[in-house]
């Protein structure tokens, strides 16, 4: 069995507090441990700052985006490798395996691309100057320079791959070290990318350091340079808000936590349409893509009441297209939940779900004598505005489909009740009907997903998390903000306003051509 070391202070480490074990979800074999603790992170946090800051910072933005892309280049060479990891390791079958992977190394590349709209300055500017005094003599301009400390990034389990990446690419990029701490249950995928780095050579000494097993105190050593940037539920979400030394030094917090995600099908959209079939797709996707644990699946499904029999039917029968079982076993397209305590959490899930609806398909029996596996579940809600529908997230293969009466702003209210989301899909070819629903929604939603006939044919999923939009959401969602191409840089800059003698500040700080203020 391998032991998962830590990458800090320029070596392999392994801690020495409790040991944790990471298991095959699919045998129920253990595969590995993660030792919690024992490491000196006043230390790992003064060498993130110290020698890997000083290091990124020397490089122009131009040297980091190539730096991006070799490192996208790198570990792509081990792309077979990695999939059988994450197939072993995180139950995924090879396509689950590979939306995490390529997810990585794809968001790596993309903000290599947007690297080449940024100068070669040591800064950024901010929008354009404006005059500030009587004449333009005392004008105003903002600048944008990296933040001095490291970024503490905190992965949950189901992304180890796309979580870390998504986060360094925007951080490296900024010019700010970090310390990746992966979700432990299936660290071992990013154990094996870390080594990739490390053993690549790119990344300047400091600029990476990878803690597997707990963080111990590494919070308590942050200060007010420092950035957070958290991924998991929305419990550990609130503990790491209240972490007194974060609150006390103000430092700077991104969190991504968990979403009611909801999909709305219009009363326009009938079964001939194209963008019917897109939503029964992206449903059934969704549900059984890496097993339902994804935090932008659908987990409520909202219907025009007179058509919930028809949807369900059509639903049904969709999800016999994603056959369940060993992920490693061609064609099949659902796999098991990552372990044990996934699983019993799903299973009564479930049940609570039962309490206030009826089931379509699947059910919290369970499946097989071995491995962690859960039935793709569709269930249809008594009353679609019981709470349990919108307050807790059943983080399997699992939704409810609601009636509504197909009125927009019975879909607002509905879709509302998550009190904050990652992302929302309505289908509809109504384009009066998607506005009044998107003005309803988007307070409440970091993004807003439109199904439509004339680009069903090349829609991408809206669980898709692409580095050109904003992943994030208000509320229940975190009310954090990641990626949305060089807007992922803001977590890890200081704006600042100067103000002063316009011919000093033109001169000092140009605007080259090819600067954008934002991506
Ligand atoms: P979790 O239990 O909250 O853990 C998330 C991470 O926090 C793990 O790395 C965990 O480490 C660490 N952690 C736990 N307690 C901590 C503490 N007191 N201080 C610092 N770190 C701590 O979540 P999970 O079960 O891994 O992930 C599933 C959840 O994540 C779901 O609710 C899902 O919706 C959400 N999620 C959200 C997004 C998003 O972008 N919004 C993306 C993916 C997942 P250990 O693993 O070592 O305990």
């Amino acid at each position: 069995m391998q032991t998962l070391q830590s990458y800090v202070l320029g070596s392999w480490q392994t801690g020495t507090g409790g040991a944790r074990t990471l298991v095959n979800p699919t045998t129920g074999e253990a595969i590995a441990e993660a030792h919690d603790s024992g490491l000196d992170f006043a230390a790992v946090v003064r060498h993130g700052r110290e020698v890997g800051g000083a290091a990124l910072r020397a490089l122009t933005f131009g040297e980091r985006g190539k730096l991006l892309k070799a490192l996208s280049g790198a570990l792509h060479e081990h792309r077979e490798e990695l999939i059988d990891i994450a197939v072993a390791n995180g139950g995924n079958t090879r396509g689950d395996a590979k939306f995490d992977i390529d997810g990585a190394t794809g968001t790596l590349a993309a903000y290599a691309h947007f690297a080449k709209s940024l100068p070669d300055t040591p800064f950024l500017l901010d929008g354009d100057g404006t005059q500030l005094g009587r004449t333009a003599r005392f004008w105003g301009q903002h600048v944008r320079v990296p933040r001095r400390g490291v970024a503490v990034h905190i992965n949950a389990f189901n992304f180890p791959a796309w979580g870390l990446f998504e986060k360094a690419a925007c951080a490296w990029l900024a010019g700010v070290p970090v310390i990746e701490k992966p979700g432990t249950p299936t660290a071992l995928l990013a154990y094996r990318m870390g080594q990739i780095v490390v053993d690549s050579g790119l990344v300047p000494a400091g600029a990476f350091q990878l803690v597997c097993g707990g963080v111990g105190d590494l919070l308590d050593h942050l200060g007010p340079q420092d950035v957070v940037a958290f991924t998991g539920s929305a419990a550990t979400a609130a503990r790491i808000r209240a972490n007194e030394n974060l609150v006390r030094h103000n430092v700077r917090l991104n969190l991504e936590a968990d979403s009611i995600n909801a999909a709305i099908l219009a009363p326009d959209v009938e079964a001939e349409c194209e963008s019917y079939g897109l939503f029964l797709g992206n449903v059934a996707t969704d549900m059984t893509q890496k097993a339902g644990q994804k935090c932008t699946a659908v987990r409520r499904i909202l219907v025009p009441a007179d058509r919930v029999d028809e949807v369900k039917a059509d639903l049904v029968a969709e999800l016999a297209r994603f056959p369940q079982g060993d992920p490693a076993t061609k064609g099949v397209r659902c796999g098991p939940v990552t372990d044990e305590r996934q699983l019993a959490d799903v299973r009564g899930g479930i049940e609570r779900l039962l309490e206030h609806a009826d089931v379509a398909c699947g059910g919290p029996e369970p499946v097989g004598d071995t491995g962690c596996f859960v039935q793709p579940t569709l269930l249809v809600a008594r009353d679609p505005r019981n709470g349990a529908f919108h307050d807790a997230e059943v983080f399997g293969p699992v939704a409810t489909i609601l009636p509504y009466s197909g009125k927009v702003e019975d879909a607002i209210e509905l879709t509302n009740l998550g009190g904050g989301g990652l992302v929302c899909s309505v289908y509809s070819n109504d384009g009066a009907w998607a506005r009044e629903f998107v003005l309803g929604c988007a307070p409440w939603h970091g993004r807003i997903w439109i199904g439509s006939d004339r680009m069903a044919e090349q829609a991408l999923a809206p669980g898709m998390v692409l580095p050109a939009s904003i992943h994030g959401g208000p509320g229940r969602a975190g009310g954090g903000e990641e990626l949305g191409a060089l807007r992922g840089l803001e977590l890890y800059l200081q704006r600042t306003a100067l103000q002063g003698f316009k011919g000093l500040i033109e001169a000092q700080f140009p605007a080259p051509a090819t600067e954008e203020a934002t991506g």
